[in-house]
């Protein structure tokens, strides 16, 4: 079983933290902590379209490097691929002797792209919500569950130090999961890989796609493979696989249990062990390292190819949508994120 904590004492906060970056999660962490008594300031760059909000909510801001000097705590949450950028620029050159750094998702540390000198605690509290849950549910009293982990542990109380944070942002509520920042990771890339976004929006891409190459009515694919998917997901949700099949027909529990084995077979799962092999030699994180140090070239060619692939399914979906009235969630409340 794992240890879950749901207890930490505030009172270790009693230097400031430094929220750098004010988006989903940054917003919500800062606030939070804010409202539970600690000490916060937000870092942002000059010009950022975020001060006004930030300043708005009664915050203090400042730049990025005022923010993090003297700040016991830094918390960096702009986004993954921005990170390397802001920590050699303005986070590492002004760090105050022993502060703590902290991340909401592993993947800059545990792949070695962000080292914090020795002489730093490096902590991990990541919320499993996007921002605006962790913000909604901490007003209404209640909290979000939260992953907690401790990469270095300089000052022999960082796990005490990353319950504080968790407890202030009101996951403590809920519970603070202790894992490592390589269990993080690695979990995070491979479900988002295999399963999330890549597993199961190409199946549904692939079942869309034999029905009109046979000649169904494009409507009634996208209907069939996509639009049910949310009534089979919400299900699996509320009650797992018995209550799926129970409230399914007879006739599509008879389909799933003797044809389902056969889409996803024993090759799928071994292309899966392949990921995260890949995944956890690191072989994946060089990759993507090396792309967005180029300015990510080969990002742009999948995208372009990723929209063409699915031009068809995109184009009747807009149109159904519509019809519809259900409206594009874009932006970052609608993003599933580290
Ligand atoms: P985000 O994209 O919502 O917000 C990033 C913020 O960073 C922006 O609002 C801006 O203030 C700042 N920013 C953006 N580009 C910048 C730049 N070039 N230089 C300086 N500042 C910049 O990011 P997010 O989704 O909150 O992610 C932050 C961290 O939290 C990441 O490590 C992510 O993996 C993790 N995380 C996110 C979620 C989620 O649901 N969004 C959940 C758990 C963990
Ligand atoms: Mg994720």
């Amino acid at each position: 079983m794992a240890t879950i904590h749901r207890e930490g004492d505030l009172s270790l906060l009693d230097g400031t933290v430094a929220v750098i970056g004010f988006g989903s999660q940054g917003h919500a962490h800062a606030l939070n902590l804010r409202d539970s008594g600690v000490d916060v300031v937000v870092g942002l760059r000059e010009g950022s379209g975020s001060r006004a909000a930030a300043a708005e909510a009664g915050l203090e801001v400042r730049s990025i490097a005022d923010a993090v000097r003297g700040a016991q705590v830094v918390a960096l949450l702009v986004p993954d691929h921005v990170q390397k950028e802001v920590w050699d620029a303005s986070v590492a050159p002004s760090l105050a002797p022993g502060a703590a750094v902290l991340f909401a998702h592993g993947l800059n540390v545990h792949f070695g792209r962000i080292v914090p000198p020795a002489e730093h605690d490096v902590i991990m509290v990541a919320p499993k919500a996007p921002g605006h849950r962790v913000r909604e549910l901490y007003v209404s009293g209640a909290g979000t569950p939260g992953l907690v982990a401790v990469h270095r542990d300089a000052s022999g109380r960082a796990l005490d130090l990353a319950l504080a944070y968790g407890v202030g942002i009101g996951c403590g509520r809920v519970g603070l999961l202790e894992t490592t920042f390589a269990e993080e990771t690695e979990s995070d890339l491979f479900g988002e890989q295999a399963v999330l976004c890549g597993g199961v929006p190409a199946l549904v891409q692939a079942g869309f796609d034999v029905l009109v190459e046979a000649g169904y009515q494009p409507e009634i694919a996208y209907y069939e493979c996509l639009n049910e998917l949310k009534l089979i997901v919400d299900l699996l949700y509320q009650g797992g696989y018995e209550y799926m099949r129970y409230s399914v027909s007879d006739v599509a529990e008879y389909g799933d249990l003797s044809r389902g084995p056969r889409i996803v077979d024993e090759s799928v799962k071994q292309r899966m062990r392949e990921l995260l092999e890949e995944i956890r030699s690191g072989a994946f994180a060089r990759e993507l390292f090396a792309d967005d140090e180029a300015g990510r070239p080969r990002f742009a060619e999948l995208r372009r190819q990723g929209a063409e692939r699915a031009r068809e399914i995109e184009r009747v979906g807009r149109e159904l949508r519509a019809l519809a009235g259900v409206e594009g969630l874009l932006g970052a409340e609608a993003r599933v994120r580290g």
